[in-house]
């Protein structure tokens, strides 16, 4: 291991490795003297590094494997082992003890002989290190800590015996609300589900994709969903129509904005909360699960000049994500990037960012109008599903602007037609449309229960090659909570137009004919690129079939 004081700063590894250059290092030391951050953040919080960069380079430099902390769940007698505060200082997190030996997950490598003597002192047992990212490790700590003194199951249940014995209704669902908030933050939820039944409400999550029951509660807590209309803005009259609203709340440091929507059942009011990490911070499109080449075809087609790109896939397929990751390939010191949102998720400050408000007749296409004399150079539109704004994407795109948005397409090609139904002629989606990433999430393999097995004919068959010999899947564990799964990784399919194409689609023909083509030129569709993931032991067939349906496409 290399001695403390020759330790390189992490500016300089970062720039040997060509993630930033002398102009990135140059304004961010200008920002420094008014902002007074640490360097590191500064870089990140303009939006040139990410912490995943921090810390796979430091990883390699020092030889100390990375580890991501979302795919470990610390033990409670390791957790116990230290203060909370020690940890977050030190920003080091215990994860699980082996014979005489204790693994750790930790950040700043300035600190590490200290870190590694307290470790020692306190436990008497062998460090084994890990790098992780900070924020994470930060979130991490905070949330063990909290969790290991306050369990979440158990306050919930007494807040719900508290509630029952409230005859007069004078204790409010605020708590009870906040506490199935945090519970969703806990497991990672997506979406929350409030769903009124004949004799209880029932209140799921869906994590990674899927659907988890996870409480029913009796039906005198019905009373929440009125808590929650009124926490939403949503007018709590009105029982009969489907209505939306949203709200903002910081659970564990964290801010998040939710999302609400509402169906009337036949037992009740329907409730949807989607969960929006604010604070979230922008990853790379690698880290994102693009293949190495992949990431080279993304980066060619958001630096062009000009022209439009699209980003599809269904809802929660993680289309903003891949927009904002493929934003960081450019170069944001020499362009004017402007955006509108709904809402904004990720903030960069080198970004022109602007949120859509209807109200005020702030909308998609107005936006992309008033951007035109702001001098931009790429015009980020958060999302196209009507035809002025198609329209008016397309024109910008057309008059020498780079336009990034997202479109609800099943397919990359099926954009084409998806454009031409929003009124946008052959000849305009010809002239202008670069590239298209159409994606989907799937679940990764819990690293921590993975094996090995002989996969049998009708999977092998479904992937196409009968001479597989082994295929992975996760046989259930604490960590993945008994699914065999833990966290999720892109599959996609990327179809870049070149002339030729353009040709084709200015002449109509058929899709087909367009696809064939693209298959000729090394267009790989969203099914290979998930039989890829699965024989690489990445996800499995039943969650192939899951995402992209039994029949291959
Ligand atoms: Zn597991």
């Amino acid at each position: 291991m290399i001695e403390q004081q020759k330790r390189k700063p992490i500016g300089i590894l970062l720039k040997e490795k060509g993630i930033i250059n002398e102009e990135h290092i140059k304004f961010a030391l200008m920002e420094q003297k008014i902002s007074a951050e640490r360097f590191g953040e500064i870089l990140e919080h303009l939006g040139f590094i990410t912490q995943y960069d921090v810390a796979t380079t430091l990883s390699e430099q020092e030889n100390i494997p990375f580890l991501d902390v979302d795919e470990v769940l610390p033990g409670k007698k390791e957790l116990q082992l230290f203060n909370k505060n020690i940890c977050l200082k030190n920003v080091f997190l215990p994860i699980s003890i082996e014979g005489n030996e204790i693994s750790i997950v930790l950040a700043d490598l300035f600190n590490l002989e200290n870190i590694v003597q307290l470790i020692t002192r306190q436990t008497g047992l062998r460090p084994v290190l890990h790098i992780g990212e900070e924020n994470k490790i930060i979130n991490a700590i905070s949330a063990n800590y909290y969790f290991l003194e306050n369990p979440i199951e158990s306050q919930i249940d007494k807040e719900i015996s508290l509630l029952k014995l409230d005859i007069e209704h004078a204790r409010g669902y605020d708590k009870f609300i906040h506490l199935i908030l945090q519970y969703a933050v806990k497991m990672r939820a997506t979406d929350i589900h409030f769903r009124p039944m004949e004799k209880s409400l029932s209140i799921a999550f869906r994590i990674d994709g899927v659907m988890h029951a996870v409480l029913i509660a009796p039906n005198d807590l019905l009373r929440a969903i009125s808590s929650l209309k009124m926490k939403s803005g949503i007018d709590i009259a009105e029982q009969r129509l489907p209505q939306d609203g949203r709200f903002s709340e910081t659970i564990l440091n964290n801010d998040y904005e939710f999302r609400v929507s509402t169906i009337v059942t036949e037992y009740g009011e329907n409730v949807v909360i989607r969960v929006l990490s604010v604070s979230s911070s922008v990853m790379g499109l690698s880290q994102l699960g693009f293949y190495e080449e992949d990431v080279n075809q993304v980066e060619d087609i958001f630096n062009e000049p000009f022209g439009i790109v699209l980003l599809t896939g269904p809802t929660g397929s993680g289309k903003s994500t891949t927009l904002f990751a493929g934003i960081r390939c450019l170069d944001l010191m020499k362009k004017n990037v402007i955006t509108v949102e709904n809402p904004i998720e990720y903030r960069i400050p080198l970004l022109r960012q602007t949120q859509v408000n209807t109200k005020a007749g702030y909308t998609f296409a107005n936006a992309i109008r008033y951007f035109l004399r702001h001098d931009p150079d790429v015009i980020l539109v958060g999302e196209i599903r009507d035809q002025e704004t198609a329209g008016t994407a397309i024109s910008a795109s057309s008059t020498g602007h780079l336009v990034l948005s997202t479109l609800h397409t099943n397919s990359a090609i099926g954009s084409i037609s998806r454009l031409k139904d929003l009124g946008v002629n052959s000849f305009l989606i010809a002239d202008s449309l670069l590239g298209i990433v159409s994606q989907r999430l799937v679940r990764k393999i819990c690293p921590n229960c993975k094996e090995g097995y002989k996969p049998g004919n009708e999977e092998k068959e479904y992937l196409g090659d009968m001479n597989i010999e082994v295929l992975f899947r996760g046989t259930s564990c604490e960590v993945c909570g008994g699914t065999g799964y833990l966290g999720r990784t892109l599959i996609y399919e990327i179809l870049k137009v070149d002339k030729n194409m353009a040709v084709m689609i200015d002449k109509n023909e058929p899709l087909d004919a367009i696809t064939g083509y693209a298959v000729k030129h090394g267009f790989h569709d969203i099914f290979s690129i998930c039989c890829r993931k699965v024989i690489e032991g990445v996800t499995t067939v039943d969650e192939c079939k899951r995402v992209i349906g039994k029949m291959r496409i």
